[in-house]
C-alpha cells in the first residue's frame, strides 16, 4: 500500500492525479480461508483489520453482498460519544472513542474524526435527574463529560429554542466535549484499505446464503460465488443477522427495524456541536458542507426496508423545528433508512456461539457507528483466541439466558 501523505498528494498533482493506486483490490474468493467474515460494514472491516494487525491472522475474507460500507455504516448520522450509563457500555464505547482519536494515523486514511462536542439536552425534570446519574457514573469511570446550565447551552448552541414557556424548556444538558462526529464512509474505506494492504480479501457482490455446519462445528459458507470453506466464521451483518444466523440453526434475540435520517440543503455555519434532544426525539449536527444532518426515530414495526417513511419524517421534523425554530423553512434534500438490529436491552452482542468456530457481533441497533474501532478490536481478539475479550465478555449471548441484561434503553432514551 502506498502511503497517503502531503508528498504523495503533491507528486500525484504533478501528474494530474492519473496515477493513484486502487484503494483496495477486488480479488476472486479462494476456496478456503482461516476466517470468513460476513458483512463488510465498519464492524466487519475493523475486525478484519485488527485480526491482521494485532493477531497476524491474514488468511481472511470479508464477504459483502453489496458494496462495502453500503449498509448502516454508510447510512448513519455519524455521532460518536461514550457517555453511556452502564460500566460494560462505558468500557467498550470509550475504548472505541479513544481509538477514533488516532484512527486516521493508524489506517493512513482521513476519517475526519471531529471531536466538536456533543450535548444531550435535558428537557424534563426526569431527564435532568437521569443525566445527572449518568454524569456520576461516567465520572467514576474517568469519562470526561459534565452537566451544563441552560445559559451554557445557549452559548454553545445559539440557535436552540430557549423560550422558558415552550412545551419542553431547556433545563440543562449533558455535555461530552470530545464527543462529536466522523466521516462514516471514510471509516469503512480506511479500514478496508488498511486490511487489504495486510492481505485480507474483501469480496464485494458476494452474498452468503447459508452457514455450513457439521454437527457442532462450522465448516464454511454457501455464497452467490460458490462454497467457501472456513475454520472460523464471524457474522457481522447488523439488521440481517437473525436471517443469516437462522441458516446455522441459531435464533437470535433481536428484531430488525428501519431507522431513518435526513439531510437539509447546505447553509452557512450555524452550529458547531452535535445536539441530541431525546425527549422530543431528534438530533442534529452540521456537516462540513453546511448541510444539517438530522436523525430521528424508527418505524414502529419490524421491517427490512432501507428507505424513509412519512410518519417518521413528520415526527422527526416536528421535534427538530420545536428545538431549532430557524430550520422551519429549510428544504430537505433527501432522507433514507437503514435496517438496524435491536436487542431487548439495547446493548450489542459480541459472542462465541454454541457452534464451534461461529462468532457473532451484532445488536448495535441505532448506535453502532461510534463503536466500530472498539468493537472490531475486541471481536478480532475473541475470534483469534476463541474466548471472549474481557471487554466483550459481558456482551455474550448467554446474558439473555442468565438474565444479566445491560440495560441502556432506559438510560439513554435513544441509544444513538
Ligand atoms: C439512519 C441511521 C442513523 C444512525 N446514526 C448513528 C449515529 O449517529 N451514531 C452511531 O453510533 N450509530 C448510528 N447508527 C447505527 C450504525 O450505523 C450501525 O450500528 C453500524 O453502522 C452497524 O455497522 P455494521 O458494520 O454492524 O453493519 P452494516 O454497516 O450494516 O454492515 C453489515 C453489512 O453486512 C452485509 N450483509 C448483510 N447480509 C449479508 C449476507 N447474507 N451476505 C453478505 N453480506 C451481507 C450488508 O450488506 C452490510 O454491508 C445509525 C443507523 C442508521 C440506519
Amino acid at each position: 500500500m502506498k502511503r497517503y501523505s502531503i508528498f504523495s498528494l503533491a507528486r500525484n498533482a504533478f501528474n494530474y492525479h492519473k496515477d493513484w493506486q486502487r484503494a483496495w483490490r477486488s480479488p476472486e474468493p479462494k476456496s478456503e480461508y482461516d476466517v470468513v467474515i460476513i458483512g463488510a460494514g465498519g464492524h466487519g472491516l475493523a475486525t478484519a483489520y485488527y485480526l491482521a494487525k494485532e493477531h497476524g491472522v491474514t488468511n481472511v475474507a470479508v464477504l459483502e453482498k453489496g458494496w462495502l460500507g453500503g449498509g448502516n455504516t454508510g447510512r448513519n448520522t455519524t455521532i460518536i460519544r461514550s457517555n453511556y450509563l452502564q460500566d460494560e457500555s462505558m468500557a467498550i464505547y470509550e475504548l472505541a472513542r479513544s481509538l477514533y482519536e488516532d484512527l486516521a494515523q493508524d489506517v493512513n486514511f482521513n476519517v475526519m474524526f471531529s471531536p466538536r462536542g456533543l450535548l444531550m439536552l435535558c428537557q424534563t425534570e426526569h431527564e435532568l435527574r437521569a443525566m445527572k446519574r449518568t454524569d456520576h457514573a461516567n465520572r467514576l469511570a474517568g469519562i470526561e463529560a459534565r452537566m451544563i446550565s441552560p445559559a451554557e447551552v445557549k452559548t454553545l448552541v445559539p440557535i436552540v429554542n430557549d423560550a422558558p414557556d415552550c412545551r419542553y424548556p431547556i433545563l440543562g444538558a449533558y455535555y461530552q466535549p470530545r464527543g462529536g462526529t466522523g466521516r462514516h464512509d471514510a471509516v469503512a474505506w480506511g479500514y478496508a484499505r488498511a486490511a487489504d494492504a495486510r492481505g485480507v480479501d474483501i469480496v464485494q457482490n458476494c452474498e452468503v446464503f447459508k452457514i455450513l455446519r457439521e454437527g457442532d462445528r462450522v465448516q464454511g459458507v454457501e455464497t452467490s460465488r460458490g462454497t467457501i470453506r472456513a475454520k472460523k466464521v464471524a457474522v457481522v451483518t447488523s439488521g440481517n443477522t437473525s436471517v443469516i444466523m437462522e441458516t446455522a440453526g441459531l435464533r437470535m434475540p433481536m428484531e430488525s427495524v428501519c431507522l431513518q435520517a435526513m439531510v437539509s440543503e447546505p447553509i452557512k455555519p450555524c452550529m458547531d456541536v452535535v445536539v441530541m434532544a431525546n425527549t422530543v426525539h431528534g438530533y442534529m449536527s452540521q456537516s462540513d458542507k453546511g448541510e444539517l444532518v438530522i436523525g430521528g426515530g424508527a418505524d414502529p414495526y419490524n421491517n427490512y426496508s432501507q428507505r424513509g417513511s412519512f410518519p417518521a419524517l413528520e415526527h422527526t421534523v416536528t421535534a427538530l423545528v420545536e428545538t431549532f425554530p430557524i430550520i422551519s423553512r429549510l428544504r430537505m434534500l433527501r432522507m433514507w433508512g437503514g435496517v438496524v438490529d435491536m436487542t431487548g436491552d439495547r446493548s450489542p452482542i459480541i459472542s462465541k456461539t454454541d457452534v464451534g468456530g461461529l462468532y457473532v457481533n451484532a445488536g448495535w441497533g441505532t448506535g453502532g457507528f461510534k463503536s466500530i474501532p472498539g468493537s472490531g478490536f475486541v471481536f478480532a481478539d475473541t475470534v483469534a483466541n476463541d474466548r471472549p475479550h474481557p471487554i466483550a465478555e459481558p456482551f455474550g449471548l448467554n446474558r439473555f439466558m442468565e438474565g444479566r441484561l445491560i440495560d441502556e434503553s432506559v438510560a439513554a432514551a435513544v441509544a444513538h
